[in-house]
């Protein structure tokens, strides 16, 4: 399965507050305390917080200022950071600047892990960690407490968190005396009254539709990488058939996926050709923009949700995603079963569910089934499946069929 593995996690502050943000890549998904799920709509991009810099493609660690420091937001990356201002909702002027600046021990200027706020008697301090090791600093003091960095084997937390942790953050609500150290797809809770870690699990199934639409999320980006490559050879091979010219990308792989996936045989006349491709195009078009407006459509559905929707099968279990046609696409914790190519390959199927009103449950013919070799062309011009395998044949220059037939990958 594809794995969670946050970057970065920041409790929302000002109006903001009640929520928390968890980063990955270029994106963040949003988390809310009260329901205690996270937010359709999520994962958006970081630059929506207008970083500066490289920051909008991932982010190492966040943390909120304290003391003189209230209202503001820190972004740590590479050897630099951004401060944010949760009330004007931008970066400060003059940013990013040097970690150096925090006067924090050697290592700990570039490269963090993790930042949070100490809470009860631990009030006043924050704690930076990277790799197997952290670091305590003083708000008050501005600067670094002696004695550190020490081991991270003093939280208490299991064995496999010890060597660096992929980010932490505190609980709200009626969380708040807690920490959570995420690891992979795990994680781990701390309470800071006991000063102890009181219970280690799958994030899946414990944070609702985190893990769900974070995945979503780099399933998009990675379909979106499948479309980038496809779209512009629909366009030209349209352009070079209209116009007579030569096709200036691989003739015979164009050839081969057009056949494999839509049915067109390589000897049918251009003009023919012409009456399907304009389909192709404008449903590859939609699916585009569809998915670069995703948070009008994505959505998290817990278990009971998905049986409202009767999104479950005949055993009560969750489609790990399913689509209303310009309504919704929809993902549920079994989605995270699947590895993230598979993933990838879903939420491309669902998007072409959701822009094509002819790609009805009846018009489904999976890659992997018998069908999928013997359908029509209109049959496959309106298949869901037929548009990300098509777009993954030009992308990887053959026939990959990354989805449910292999779901690991
Ligand atoms: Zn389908």
């Amino acid at each position: 399965m594809a794995s969670l593995d946050i970057q970065a996690a920041l409790e929302g502050k000002g109006k903001y507050l009640g929520k928390s943000y968890f980063f990955k890549e270029n994106q963040y998904t949003r988390y809310d305390w009260t329901a205690d799920r996270s937010e359709d709509g999520y994962p958006l991009e970081i630059d929506l917080w207008d970083l500066k810099s490289s920051f909008g493609d991932s982010v190492n660690a966040a943390l909120n200022g304290k003391g003189v420091y209230k209202g503001k937001a820190y972004f740590f990356k590479g050897d630099s950071y951004c401060r944010y201002n949760w009330s004007t909702d931008k970066v400060d002027a003059n940013y990013p600047m040097k970690i150096t600046a925090w006067k924090l021990p050697k290592g700990f200027e570039s490269d963090l892990d993790g930042a949070v706020n100490g809470k009860g008697r631990f009030k006043g301090k924050a704690y930076f960690f990277k790799g197997g090791e952290y670091v305590r600093y003083d708000w008050l003091k501005d600067a670094a407490d002696p004695g550190y960095p020490k081991n991270l084997s003093e939280w208490g937390l299991p064995a496999h968190f010890q060597s660096g942790i992929d980010c932490i953050v505190n609980g709200q609500g009626a969380y708040k005396n807690k920490a959570y150290f995420f690891k992979g797809d795990e994680y781990a809770r701390y309470d800071w009254n006991s000063d102890s870690v009181e219970a280690v699990a799958k994030v899946v199934g414990n944070w609702p539709m985190l893990t769900e639409l974070t995945n979503a999320g780099s399933g998009k980006a990675q379909a979106l990488e499948w479309l980038v490559a496809a779209m512009p050879q629909v366009k030209a091979l349209i352009s070079s058939l209209s116009s007579g010219t030569s096709f200036p990308h691989n003739q015979a792989l164009m050839d081969d996926a057009l056949e494999t996936h839509f049915k067109i045989p390589k000897t049918m006349k251009a003009a023919d050709k012409l009456k399907h491709l304009p389909i192709i195009q404008a449903n590859f078009e939609a699916v585009h923009q569809a998915l670069l407006s995703s948070h009008k459509s994505f959505r998290g559905r817990i278990l009971s949700e998905a049986v409202s929707d009767r999104g479950v099968d005949t055993s009560g279990n969750p489609f790990p995603a399913y689509t209303w046609h310009v309504h919704s696409m929809n993902f549920t914790r079994t989605f995270a079963n699947f590895g993230p190519l598979c993933q990838a390959a879903m939420v491309l199927h669902e998007s072409v569910h959701f822009v094509d009103v002819k790609a009805t449950a009846a018009n489904d013919f999976y890659e992997h089934s018998p069908k999928y070799a013997t359908m029509s062309i209109v049959e496959a011009l309106h298949n869901p499946s037929s548009y990300v395998c098509f777009a993954q044949h030009l992308f990887y220059g053959k026939d990959e069929r990354f989805g449910a037939a292999r779901p690991n990958l």
